[in-house]
């Protein structure tokens, strides 16, 4: 163990956490350790990126697994790919670090790669520093501009969809601050939600040409398709007894489970508008991706935001995700 500066330097903490050898015949030309990285795209394709940061204490506890930490920081920048449709195919890390403890790097880069590799997407480059732990990534993927899953792309007569299921990390997140009582049972998987979210690259892959407009569930559903509907300039009638609750939220009251399923954070699915007739397709690209997809709901003309029970009761739910300037 030492710190950054004396006795590993920056230079031998990159070489042996962050290096790894190029991929011959991938889109990297040349990776770590130039002035810049050189990344090939595809031809006709454009490039799609994003960043996201990872503050301790604000995004994560202090003292958190730093395999998790190395797994969801890249998984949240994957998921905005994914959310456009695009295909990874590189990342950078920028990381201040309070020191250079060894076990901590060995447990961050292993889950980094494990996840980066399951995708495809090559550490090209980034930044170290001292201070207080803080995890910027930015993703470098492709697609086609005319297939890409843009927010001002959904239309009265679309139906809304939900990845996978909604809820169980904030749960978690609840359940972990004490908060919540949560057998343990149950615990595990929300809080697996919570650390280790899955992006969804696959099946936002599978959905270009078939969906309108997407987006990655970070802040909660409605805040989430909030953003599509302003964007589109649509408004929405979702019904929360239709929305898949996670494993653990599923076995919780329906207040807390409608309240969850709206407005709970982190889950990382992924919303999206299609016609009705492309019902199917949306079907078939979730079985093709291995994640289930489920209707939720539909755009109408307008600019609200419905929400109803299952006998489509209108429920007075006001939407409050989550917002970092808010308290
Ligand atoms: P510069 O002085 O040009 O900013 P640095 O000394 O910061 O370059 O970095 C040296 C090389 O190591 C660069 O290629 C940079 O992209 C890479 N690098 C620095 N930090 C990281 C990191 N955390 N992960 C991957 N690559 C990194
Ligand atoms: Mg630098």
């Amino acid at each position: 163990m030492g710190r950054i500066g004396t006795t590993m330097n920056e230079f031998e903490l990159i070489a042996q956490y962050f290096t790894r050898p190029a991929r011959s015949g991938g889109s990297l030309r040349l990776g770590v350790g130039d002035d810049c990285a050189l990344l090939d795209v595809p031809a006709g394709e454009t490039l799609a990126i994003s960043t996201d940061m990872l503050v301790e204490g604000r995004h994560f506890f202090e003292g958190s697994d730093p395999e998790a930490l190395g797994h969801k920081a890249l998984a949240v920048n994957l998921s905005d790919l994914a959310a456009m449709g695009a295909q990874p195919l590189g990342f950078s890390l920028a990381l201040a670090l309070p020191a250079a403890d060894a076990g901590w790097l060995a447990g961050f880069a292993h889950g980094l790669f494990a996840l980066a590799d399951a995708h495809g997407a090559q550490l090209i480059g980034g930044d170290t520093t001292r201070g207080p732990l803080n995890i910027c990534i930015t993703v470098y993927g492709s697609l086609p501009a005319d297939v890409a899953l843009r927010r001002d792309a959904a239309r009265p007569g679309d139906e809304v969809w939900v990845s996978g299921t909604l809820g169980d990390a904030r749960l978690g997140l609840e359940a972990l601050q004490g908060k919540r009582l949560l057998d343990r049972t149950l615990l595990r998987p929300a809080s697996a939600r919570l650390h280790r979210p899955e992006p969804r690259v696959g099946l936002g892959l599978a959905l270009r040409g078939i969906a309108h407009a997407a987006i990655d569930v970070s802040d909660g559903l409605m805040g989430d398709l909030g953003h599509i509907l302003e964007r589109s300039r649509v408004g929405a009638v979702i019904d929360a007894d239709a929305l898949p609750c996670g494993e653990a939220l599923s076995t919780q009251e329906v207040a807390l489970r409608r309240e969850f399923a709206l407005n709970g954070g982190d889950d990382y699915e992924l919303c999206f508008t299609a016609a009705p007739d492309q019902a199917a397709a949306v079907q078939a690209a979730a079985q093709a991706s291995g994640v289930r997809v489920t209707r939720v709901g539909n755009i109408v003309a307008g600019n609200a935001l419905k929400v109803t029970d299952g006998d489509g009761q209108m429920l007075d739910i006001a939407g409050h995700s989550f917002d970092h300037f808010s308290g």
